[in-house]
């Protein structure tokens, strides 16, 4: 398949509106568009489409079993394909458009290609301008899961997007860096009123508690282990957002931390905190990239996939990160790395 890729230099500019109309036409073909939205590139089709569905899954290489999510222009278009409710639309006001996706019961003109025979669908209104242009554009919602190959780290750059889908996708908008970097934060709508946080993303627990107190957080979202799993449980089935190399969480102080990556054998790639990259510099084969500042947990989502992605281009034999705190933003660098590195965490 030939990629035809557009390059938006700015917003407003003919150009763009040339190539977001191609690109919804595309869509409404029954074609994929890749699309930058705030949180990562998304890879859309047509969501009422059940054709559009089974490509997106042959493209990224994704088990048909992991559902879709159904991207809108306009929050209140949630209507057409869930039975909303008053907390979807509180929701809706504190958070949308933004990094929030919404689980709710279907409709029936939501393919079962899209909500992988779930009886629910997953629902999101991006922020970023062009997704939002796409979307009305095409007239109709658009099926996006992250632009990435299945298993690799979601794509942030459009760089990232045009290595793993040029020759998968009919279009790409490369729209310059994701100011998020991490995917969209996932709640389920519960029975009983409260909510079930499943991805931790941009809005945090303590932003979605202000508006619904009653919230719980999906064991699998910190990856607790059941009991009698020992704490150091690799295994590529449970990897995900992974680079090639394999990748070790620390879990330490900073002296610890730093001991142990300055007498680690190999090429050594480390992700490391601004504030201790002057640490290792006596060690001067160390690949040292900088992941931000200790507590600035946004310029860490920012750089996170983009990152695994530098430091797999450098070849590493092994490649080490600190493990990141739970709280606020943290939790979703948590969620994110503790897959990335298959839950291979070192107590130091
Ligand atoms: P991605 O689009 O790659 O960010 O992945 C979408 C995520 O949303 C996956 O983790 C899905 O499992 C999840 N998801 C989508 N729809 C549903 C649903 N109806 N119920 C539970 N999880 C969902
Ligand atoms: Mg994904």
């Amino acid at each position: 398949m030939n990629t035809v890729t557009y390059q938006i230099e700015e917003i407003d500019a003919k150009e763009t509106d040339a190539a977001i109309t191609y690109a919804a036409d595309v869509l409404r073909c029954g074609g994929l568009v890749v699309f930058p939205t705030e949180t990562v590139y998304g890879l859309g089709g047509n969501a009422l489409d059940p054709a559009a569905s089974a490509k997106i899954y042959a493209a990224k290489g994704r088990p048909s079993d992991n559902p879709l999510i159904i991207h809108i222009a306009d929050p209140k278009d949630a209507e057409a394909y869930t039975y909303t409710d008053p907390l979807y639309d509180s929701l809706a006001e504190h958070f949308m458009p933004g990094p929030l996706t919404v689980i709710m019961e279907a409709r029936d003109n939501v393919p079962r290609e899209v909500r992988a025979g779930l009886p629910t669908v997953a629902v999101r209104c991006p922020a970023h301008p062009l997704a939002n242009r796409l979307i009305r554009a095409a007239g109709v919602p658009i099926a996006a899961p992250s632009a990435n190959l299945s298993g690799k780290p979601s794509p942030t750059e459009g760089r990232h997007v045009r290595a793993d889908m040029d020759g998968r996708v009919d279009v790409i908008l490369d729209g310059g860096a994701a100011s998020i970097g991490v995917e969209s934060t996932i709640v389920k709508i519960e029975k009983d009123g409260g909510l079930l946080l499943l991805r931790p993303g941009g809005i945090t627990v303590d932003d979605l508690r202000a508006v619904c107190p009653d919230i719980r957080v999906a064991d699998a979202v910190t990856g607790a282990l059941k009991e009698g799993q020992t704490v150091l449980s690799p295994g590529m089935k449970y990897r995900h957002y992974a680079p090639d190399a394999p990748l070790f969480l620390l879990d330490g102080d900073t002296e610890a931390r730093i001991a142990y990556v300055k007498n680690a054998k190999g090429r050594v790639a480390v992700l490391s905190y601004r504030e201790e990259l002057p640490l290792l510099s006596d060690r001067d084969d160390l690949i040292l990239l900088d992941v931000g500042g200790r507590q600035d947990t946004a310029t860490q989502a920012h750089r996170l996939f983009s990152l695994l992605r530098d430091a797999d281009a450098l070849s590493p034999d092994v490649i080490f990160a600190p493990l990141p705190s739970m709280e606020g933003m943290g939790l979703a660098l948590y969620n994110r790395m503790i897959r990335a590195a298959a839950h291979q965490i070192l107590k130091l």
